[in-house]
């Protein structure tokens, strides 16, 4: 049974009317380069975008250190977590992951008939390496590592997890989610794609719906083994969900290192605007290594929504081991500054 139940309004609130701090997105994109990239390519938009996805595939692959052949893309990281799910527990197994984690995978992975093997994280709300090693039988197909973490936005360690995926992998492909790992700021953590040249059976997914500002233009990719990412292309094919226009976002996002650079820096200060007053009123946060924060609440998770929502702001409610948390995304200074005035008139 999962340690993590979500919690929601009964009416969904109107969200072009709120502050927007409960989906982790990027409150200054999309970079105005991506923005200037849709427009120059929309009038190309009645053909198909073979070259260009080619050259976008072209550029990642670049960027990762792998050739072509490693790269599948998709509108959207969720595209790709799916499509794997699908793929790899058709004929059931078992997955195994970390409780809480982000559910996309696994939950797909369970209507298909597969079996979660939840693993607990640890006091520190890190990954239980050693209890997920320990997790892996005979019957398990895939490894599911978010890393950073969602809901928590904790870290396991760079060194820790390269050795976890260096050694497990020779068993079981472990998929790493790496949505959040740009604004991992000051972290000891680090990417595994570099374990794809040392011939390891890892997955890793990227997303610019996060640190690129991106996440209603639609584009992610996994990075894999060429014989994993044929497994899954020969069901379902990458890259045909994204259209002409989001595939030239995508390359001049992937130019602007500036936006980047801007978004971590807005990011950080935010968090640490929001955990200087979490502090001052007493609550208790998991450190984030990430866009949004989580912490304990002293009211339901639904009473809380409710009252925020009186004050138009929108988060997400979690119960995790049956007491409540809410998890806040950094939203523009105003719109922490709106949050932390409402969150001081709650009890
Ligand atoms: N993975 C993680 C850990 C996420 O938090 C999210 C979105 O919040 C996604 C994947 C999916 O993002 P997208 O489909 O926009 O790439």
């Amino acid at each position: 049974s999962p340690m993590v139940r979500e919690h929601f309004l009964d009416k969904k609130p109107d969200l072009s009317k709120m502050i927007r701090i409960g989906a982790n997105e990027n409150p200054y994109g999309p970079p105005k380069s991506a923005q200037k990239a849709v427009c120059d390519s929309v009038a190309g938009g009645n053909r198909y975008a073979w070259k260009e996805m080619s050259d976008l595939v072209d550029k990642i692959a670049k960027k990762e250190g792998v050739s072509k052949d490693y790269i599948m893309m998709g509108p959207g990281s969720s595209d790709l977590l799916e499509k794997v799910a699908l793929v790899l527990f058709m004929h059931g197994g078992n997955i195994v992951s970390a409780d809480p984690c982000y559910m996309s995978l696994v939950q797909v992975a369970k209507s298909v008939g597969a079996t979660w093997k939840a693993v607990p994280v640890t006091e520190n709300h890190s990954h239980d390496l050693k209890a997920m090693e320990a997790a892996v039988d005979k019957d398990t197909k895939l490894v599911y590592i978010c890393n950073p973490n969602n809901p928590t936005g904790a870290i396991t360690t760079g060194k820790e997890l390269l050795d976890f995926c260096s050694r497990v992998s020779e068993k079981v492909p472990i998929f790493v989610d790496e949505a959040y790992i740009e604004l991992a700021v000051g972290a000891d953590t680090e990417s595994m794609v570099g374990l794809l040249q040392k011939n390891k059976n890892v997955i890793i997914a990227r997303t610019f719906s996060k640190i690129m500002g991106m996440a209603g233009i639609r584009v992610g990719y996994i990075a894999a083994q060429p014989t994993f990412i044929k497994q899954i292309e020969k069901i379902t094919r990458g890259g045909m969900g994204i259209s002409y226009t989001s595939i030239a976002a995508a390359s001049a996002a992937m130019d602007d290192s500036e936006f980047q650079v801007m978004t971590r820096k807005l990011n950080h200060e935010a968090k640490t605007y929001l955990l200087g007053n979490l502090d001052k009123m007493g609550y208790k946060y998991i450190p984030s290594y990430t866009n949004f924060v989580i912490f304990p609440i002293n009211i339901p998770g639904k009473d809380m929504l409710t009252k925020l929502a009186a004050k138009n702001i929108s988060c997400r409610a979690f119960d995790i081991q049956n007491k409540p948390w809410l998890r806040v995304s950094m939203g523009t200074m105003d719109e922490m500054k709106a949050f932390v005035s409402a969150l001081g008139t709650i009890s």
